[in-house]
């Protein structure tokens, strides 16, 4: 990545850099940086789809939402879309920009410019994966080490701790202001994929303070996103916890937690509530990995890895056909789940 300058902050407005060469369709010149041709897309585009992964996290949809409502304001028509579920997930309904969202059977089939934010690999769009062939071009925008570069043009900085980091540095290349509705979508992004900035670095708090400088109230913005859960969640947390195996042989010696969520247990809750028990598990002293296994239909598990320093479980993840970050991957499992654990605990043991 050439380009590492840090947000700018609020007293020095950013103005429109153009690059000196233009982004045809024969491919960028190669003296342009990867934030020049996603900027000069970005200015140039008639018609975008903006489009976050399936399942779409704050940091999916709000960088979708942040640049769409950027885009918006520049009288450019924006559509935001994911392929799975079929609606905005209810924790992140208050993101501004709803208006955006469109089901993923209504996205214009032949859009001028394909945004992908946030997405690792083309299999991670699900069915709007069609798009890569159908829309003019396509650029992907990304900070997961294991993106498979699905795209025609790429922005993919592992070094950013979220994607709405990247947005946020477009926005400001573009020149469009970041007002209190694309702050608080990108406040959302940056404050869950830091884990509530436990992994975010001094720009990343800059931009956190630049962000609230906006309006941004963290506690009311955050609480239904991580800290809200129905009563049954707590039923769901002493089966699943008390559950819990710890494989103390695995990892150099360094400890495996794992545990299960099948179907009948996870039964009538939402992923906000399932998505809760990798944090719980990872905070397990005996453990550098921490294994949810959630079943999803009878015969397939998605499985949620985080680690500890030194263990890396994009590696992991990506030799068991995922991928994601150093400290939180995942993949998708066939058939018995005690066979994904065998199949980490073995991996882990060469
Ligand atoms: P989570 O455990 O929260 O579902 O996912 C953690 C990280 O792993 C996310 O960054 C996500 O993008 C990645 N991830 C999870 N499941 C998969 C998968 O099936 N395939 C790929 N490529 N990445 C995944
Ligand atoms: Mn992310």
């Amino acid at each position: 990545m050439t380009d590492t300058r840090p947000v700018r902050s609020r007293s020095r407005p950013p103005s429109v850099r153009r690059p000196s060469a233009t982004v045809g369709d024969g491919g960028p010149p190669a003296h342009l940086s990867d934030f020049d041709v996603a900027t000069e897309l970005l200015i140039r585009a008639t018609d975008t789809v903006l489009v976050g992964h399936v399942h779409p996290d704050a940091d999916a949809l709000g960088s979708a939402l942040a640049l769409g409502l950027g885009l918006e304001r520049r009288g450019v028509p924006v559509a935001v879309s994911f392929a799975e579920p079929g609606e905005i997930p209810e924790s992140l309904r208050l993101l501004p920009g709803g208006h955006l969202v469109v089901p993923p059977g209504e996205v214009p089939e032949h859009p001028d410019l394909l945004v992908s934010l946030d997405v690792g690999s083309a299999a991670r769009l699900g069915s709007l994966d069609r798009l890569l062939t159908t829309a003019r071009q396509s650029l992907i925008i990304d900070h997961h080490p294991s993106n498979t570069r699905f795209g025609d043009h790429h922005l993919i900085d592992p070094s950013a701790e979220a994607t709405v980091v990247l947005v946020a540095r477009l926005l400001d290349r573009l020149g469009i202001p970041i007002d209190l509705a694309i702050a608080k979508n990108l406040y959302a992004g940056l404050a869950t994929d830091t884990g509530h900035f436990r992994h975010a670095d001094s720009d990343a708090h800059r931009l956190a303070a630049r962000l609230i400088d906006t309006g941004v109230r963290p506690a009311e913005l955050l609480r239904p996103i991580t800290d809200s859960h129905p009563f049954d969640w707590l039923t769901m947390l002493s089966h699943v916890l008390g559950g819990a195996v710890l494989h103390d042989v695995a990892a150099d010696g360094r400890g495996v937690v794992s545990t299960r969520i099948d179907l009948a247990t996870s039964a009538g809750l939402r992923s906000e509530e399932l998505d809760s028990v990798i944090d719980i598990l990872r905070t397990v002293q005996q453990a550098a990995v921490a294994i949810v296994l959630k079943q999803t239909s009878p015969d397939i598990w998605q499985v949620s890895l985080r680690s500890h320093p030194p263990v890396d479980v994009a590696v992991l993840a990506t030799e068991l056909g995922g991928g994601g970050h150093v400290r939180a991957a995942g993949f998708t499992h066939h058939g018995d789940p005690d066979d994904a654990v065998a199949a980490i605990l073995a991996v882990l043991g060469r």
